[in-house]
């Protein structure tokens, strides 16, 4: 087998090997049954077993409440964009965004399809670089929620604490699920692709306070409706099985280790390695602002952009991989989620140090 590298990649990221090797060996052979894990029907009590034990795993490590139903959907995380919106706004509803970034920019195009939508607030024109304080924006009373993307993927923000209002939350948690506690309770619905955090693609995260699934409105398609997944406990039709087992073998990986709070630790330990190396000087320099910087991705950039190219081919070249930022704002993105581990931060920080040595930046002289 080749030598694993670090894998920087924003998502499908890093897995811990031990859920690999365990998955491995079940594809061809699910729990010695002679059948293997792709093979398996989802209704026999080998699957259903996997199921529930995913959904107890998760409702234990985040402390979900009774009254919320947890559902594993398809359709990534982007299908959530309506689906919110069509199941929570019919009837003319209204609701407020916070614009942080992409993916946040896709939501409200897609709520606005279904609803009267406000956006608040937006740092679009400072290139997304941080997330609002409360005092910034001010959320409709007429809404029946707000909605905010709690980690900007891309830009490496982060909201670093939640929402302060009265208004039910509703968040896209896909690049942060289970990175740190959450107050449940506060949420109306959290959604996460399971691709970033959670395990492979295929399966989202749905996390949705039962009474709400009152308001999803009869005239849509049944696949789109909150209330038949949550009736046929995510079994309406096949659910990604092998998407839901490996989360699930994710979940027992971080209870193993301790839960939330040891990975939040892990996390905090981690993304300081990469923004002390940014702060050591002004070689790099990092794109979101000091309140704002996400624990799971960092996004920086060199002094010029050649300088960033031959960066990330020489971090590939010594296993370093998949340190190129995203298409929309280019430069460098290091994606360090729960399943990265340490010993990569610590050769990503030395291979910094080390690449700002050998390649000064040449000096722009002032005009
Ligand atoms: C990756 C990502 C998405 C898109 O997920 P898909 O499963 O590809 O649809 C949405 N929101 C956030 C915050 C993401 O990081």
């Amino acid at each position: 087998m080749s030598e694993r590298v670090c894998n920087f990649g924003p998502g499908p990221a890093a897995l811990p090997l031990e859920v690999l090797e365990q998955t491995a060996a079940d594809i061809v052979d699910f729990q010695n049954s002679g059948i293997g894990l792709l093979e398996i029907s989802h209704r026999s009590p080998e699957f259903q077993g996997v199921i529930n034990s995913a959904e107890a795993l998760l409702r234990e490590l985040m402390q979900i409440p009774d009254n919320y139903k947890v559902l594993f959907l398809q359709g990534g995380a982007s299908s959530q964009f309506f689906m919110v919106p069509m199941n929570l706004l019919s009837g003319g509803r209204k609701a407020t965004y916070l614009n942080t970034g992409t993916w946040a920019k896709k939501a409200i195009a897609e709520a606005r399809l279904f609803g009267a939508i406000d956006v608040a607030f937006s740092s679009e024109a400072e290139r997304f670089n941080r997330v609002p304080a409360d005092s910034e924006y001010a959320v409709d009373p007429d809404s029946e929620y707000l909605y905010f993307v709690s980690n900007n993927t891309i830009y490496g923000t982060q909201f670093r604490s939640f929402p302060g209002t009265d208004t039910m939350l509703v968040s896209d948690m896909s690049s942060d699920i289970l990175s740190r506690p959450v107050d449940v309770s506060r949420f109306g619905l959290i959604f996460a692709g399971a691709q970033k955090n959670l395990g492979p693609a295929g399966v989202t995260v749905v996390i949705i306070r039962e009474d709400l699934l009152d308001r999803c409105p009869d005239a849509i398609p049944t696949m789109l409706k909150y209330r038949t997944h949550a009736d046929k406990g995510s079994m309406f039709n096949t659910p990604p099985c092998a998407a839901v087992y490996v989360v699930d073998k994710v979940l027992q990986w971080v209870k193993n280790l301790g839960g939330i709070e040891v990975m939040q630790k892990r996390n905090e330990e981690k993304s300081a390695i990469v923004y002390g190396v940014i702060d050591s000087g002004d070689y790099y320099r990092g794109h979101a602002e000091h309140g704002s910087r996400s624990h799971m991705n960092v996004s920086f950039n060199l002094p010029t952009s050649e300088l960033e190219a031959k960066f990330i081919s020489e971090a590939a070249a010594i296993g370093l991989k998949g340190l190129k930022g995203h298409r929309s704002i280019g430069g460098c993105r290091a994606s360090i989620y729960n399943a990265f581990e340490l010993e990569g931060v610590n050769k990503l920080a030395a291979f910094m140090e080390r690449f700002a040595a050998d390649n000064p930046a040449r000096r722009i002289p002032a005009v």
